[in-house]
């Protein structure tokens, strides 16, 4: 089995990103947040939509359905709790289902809190994972729909995933990510590094995703709202992990 992807910009800071299973061709769209610039990554690639794999049902991540649909005829799944929100859905899917495309074979995982009914894709035998709005590098979704105990736990589920899982997600937020992160672990040695390394990038006008679950892990303070260090740094040592969450999200919300 082999996959491919390629990542691309849409709208002003979302990813598009298409997944090609090169033993049949098939190619999916993660989200589509707009038609144009995922037509224009497919004329890149030369290869042909046959399926969108939905995230969640906000405008920037669906607005490109129907026209796509139209165009090419593809499958569009989406997550079962979602479905009545988005056009043109085919086939419906909740945690533990898995979704073919060709050879290759993601398995859902059901990840409430940015919006209800959010799904994460996960292709453990390619070591790759799509994440919409749920992590973010170095940063979270907003909590919109579900409850902060939800999202947390959702979290807590992408960070069970390997190491060397490489994600991609909805947004290229990661820059005003560290920002904030080093309000919370200004002293991380591994956040330093990763901001010293964000800042090249983004100068060299290059993505700074995919990336790794073992980088999010050492430097994402969402991911980290179970050790002490960072309970303490928010002034609430002894306190459960979900209450650290959330006082670190609402304090994002607000910097
Ligand atoms: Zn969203
Ligand atoms: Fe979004």
């Amino acid at each position: 089995m082999a996959a491919k992807t390629h990542q691309f910009n849409c709208l002003s800071d979302n990813f598009g990103v298409l997944l090609h299973d090169t033993a049949t061709g098939r190619t999916a769209s993660i989200d589509a947040p707009d038609a144009a610039p995922v037509e224009a990554a497919l004329a890149h690639t030369g290869w042909t939509l046959t399926d969108i794999l939905v995230t969640h049902h906000h405008g920037d991540h669906t607005a490109g359905i129907p026209a796509l649909k139209k165009k090419y005829q593809c499958r569009v799944v989406a997550s079962r709790a979602d479905a009545g929100r988005i056009a043109d859905v085919d086939e419906t899917v909740g945690e533990g289902d898995i979704v073919r495309l060709g050879e290759l074979s993601g398995r859902v995982l059901e990840t409430p809190g940015h919006t209800a009914g959010h799904i994460c894709y996960v292709f453990d035998s390619e070591k790759l994972a799509f994440v919409g709005d749920t992590l973010f590098s170095v940063g979270c979704g907003r909590v919109i729909e579900g409850t902060m105990e939800q999202m947390w736990h959702s979290l807590r589920k992408l960070r069970a995933l390997p190491d060397d899982t490489a994600f991609f997600c909805g947004h290229e937020y990661t820059q005003a990510n560290i920002r904030f992160a080093r309000t919370i672990e200004p002293d991380n040695p591994d956040l330093q590094a990763r901001a010293r390394e964000v800042d090249a990038l983004r100068a060299a006008g290059n993505p700074t995703l995919p990336s790794t679950i073992g980088a999010e892990k050492r430097t994402n303070c969402f991911l980290r709202a179970d050790l002490p260090s960072v309970a303490a740094a928010v002034g609430l040592a002894g306190r459960s992990a979900a209450e650290v969450f959330a006082e670190i999200r609402k304090r994002k919300n607000n910097f």
